[in-house]
């Protein structure tokens, strides 16, 4: 399976790719759909949240991985996922990983927001939307990663 650094560069690559298309669909209006629902403040929350889930929000959280480690003393908020979850075993399940993470990640936000007094209901729909998308992009793009790649290795 691939390093940390080999993850960061697949999905970094691959969100390159996105935004170029993203891009053809709405600057040269391509599609009227999409001219419609993307606007610069979805794509830069769902941009910053892939980015975001890619440095932090790996499936690879299960282990002493480099995105635990990037918590630093934080990372106990990931002890009882890393506890809970055996390697490449349910978090790298490409429905229950992601959601397992957001959900756990949700967690973290709501109860931090609640402590410095933001309404949680003031936040816009279409924001939520567009982080959980990007953050669960990055997920699956490491998920298949790894499948790919530990499945390229068998033939070596
Ligand atoms: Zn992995």
């Amino acid at each position: 399976m691939p390093d940390a650094k080999t993850h960061d560069k697949i999905n970094i690559a691959v969100l390159i790719v996105i935004l170029a298309g993203l891009s053809y669909l709405t600057i040269w209006k391509e599609n009227e759909m999409a001219v419609g629902y993307l606007d610069i403040y979805r794509i830069s929350v769902f941009s910053i949240s892939y980015l975001f889930a890619t440095f932090f929000l790996s499936p690879d959280l299960d282990i002493e991985s480099k995105p635990y480690k990037r918590w630093k003393m934080f990372k106990i908020l990931w002890w009882p996922y890393k506890v809970i979850f055996k390697h490449r075993g349910f978090s790298h399940n490409p429905v229950i990983g992601p959601l397992s993470i957001v959900i756990n990640l949700a967690l973290i936000v709501a109860v931090l927001l609640l402590l410095i007094g933001v309404d949680l209901y003031k936040i816009p729909l279409r924001f939520i939307l567009a982080a959980t998308a990007g953050m669960c992009l990055s997920m699956e793009i490491h998920i298949i990663s790894d499948f790919l790649i530990s499945k390229t290795k068998r033939y070596f």
